[in-house]
């Protein structure tokens, strides 16, 4: 999975010939059958062959075994439920092979140069909604960062503020009698109120550390409610959900929770930016239909574009100066003979990654249907 940490390392490799670096959209919205990317792979793989063959015949032998290397390990399968995207770094001539999943959708592309490609990696990174899931019962604080898929727990950072509430509220002083288990559990509760507090504290100053965008809490339910009154508001308005799970659940019932959330979070995001793109049409924020979104991607205006999912339709792409429209032959910019592709809004996905426009897929949303089942926000 990508990291900052494996980023960087990447970056800074160094190799004795060259880097192939190759990216594959394997998005299973608009990919549903593994056939969907056969033909854009062999694509890079002739790109990348050209490309290799002006650095020379070794480099160019070197690149020829990357290619093959990849082309196999795509044949070979992964798991698709959670990849939507595919890199691949590779140096046959050291030995040197590694591929990055990512969970968010890559546009198609293959870099030969001396050192690797990274950047759609850093864009899928600063695009990803990182999480933090934070669990609590009377007992215990527990901290887990769920970020591009994969769950981790931080409970550590609770430790030094851990102490046993029972023998805290066992302390000094001896209750006269009759009252005894009445203080007795006054002090449990002042415990445990101090410790839901401290835990509150630590979690600010751990997610001001590394910022989250949502958090999800889970527990008892009265204890949820305690400890969210106690957190600092920063973290209280990212709160997204609370789960009626115990505070003691192992890391899958956590990981699955979590992916729930996830998927509840981003179906609300996707119907607010089709609600931006209704309101924003006609008053210039937004422009929806094949014709004008098409339009406002050549002429670089688009900050995300909006497709519903399974939207196919042909359409033109001009080879020189990259136009696309819905109608040919002729290019209305440069005036050369288009292609005919039989998908212009994977043509347009494609175009809208590559300029580091986010790429927003649909489901299901009759207002996106109306409005043509594409469309942009605009930029400017
Ligand atoms: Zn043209």
């Amino acid at each position: 999975m990508i990291s900052e940490d494996r980023i960087r390392e990447l970056a800074g490799r160094r190799t004795s010939t060259v880097v192939t670096s190759c990216y594959l959209d394997v998005d299973g919205r608009r990919h549903p059958r593994p056939a969907d990317y056969a033909a854009p792979l062999e694509r890079l793989m002739r790109d990348g062959r050209e490309r290799a063959a002006g650095f020379g015949p070794e480099a160019a032998r070197s690149v020829a075994a990357d290619l093959d290397r990849i082309a196999d390990w795509v044949r070979r399968g992964f798991d698709r439920s959670r990849v939507r995207g595919l890199a691949f770094f590779a140096c046959s001539d050291d030995g040197w092979f590694e591929v990055v999943e990512s969970p968010l959708p890559v546009a198609n592309g293959i870099v030969v140069n001396h050192t690797p490609h990274v950047r759609p990696l850093e864009s899928v990174l600063q695009a990803y909604e990182r999480f933090a899931v934070v669990l609590v019962d009377r007992q215990r604080a527990r901290l887990f960062r769920f970020e591009l898929g994969e769950l981790t727990e931080h409970t550590e950072v609770f430790e030094a503020a851990l102490r046993d509430v029972t023998a805290a509220a066992a302390g000094p002083g001896h209750p006269a009698q009759g009252s005894r288990g009445a203080a007795v559990q006054r002090r449990i509760d002042e415990a445990a109120h101090r410790n839901l507090k401290h835990a509150a504290d630590v979690a600010f100053a751990e997610l001001q550390r590394r910022p989250v965008d949502h958090v999800i809490l889970g527990g008892p339910h009265e204890v949820v409610v305690e400890f969210e009154g106690l957190l600092h508001p920063w973290v209280r308005q990212r709160v997204v959900d609370r789960l009626a799970i115990p505070a003691t659940a192992g890391a899958d019932e956590v990981r699955q929770a979590a992916l729930c959330v996830e998927a509840a979070v981003a179906r609300r995001n996707e119907a607010a930016l089709v609600e931006r793109l209704r309101d924003g049409v006609g008053t210039g924020a937004g422009v929806a239909g094949l014709e004008a979104t098409l339009a406002a991607l050549v002429e670089r205006r688009v900050d995300v574009l909006l497709v519903s999912d399974g939207y196919e339709t042909e359409g033109w792409r001009c080879r020189s100066c990259r136009y696309l429209g819905p109608l040919g032959r002729r290019c209305p910019v440069c005036a050369t003979e288009m292609d005919l592709v039989a998908d212009v809004v994977e043509e347009a996905v494609e175009e809208a990654l590559a300029n580091s426009c986010r790429v927003q897929m649909v489901r299901e949303s009759a207002d996106l249907d109306v409005l043509g089942r594409i469309g942009a926000l605009l930029r400017f």
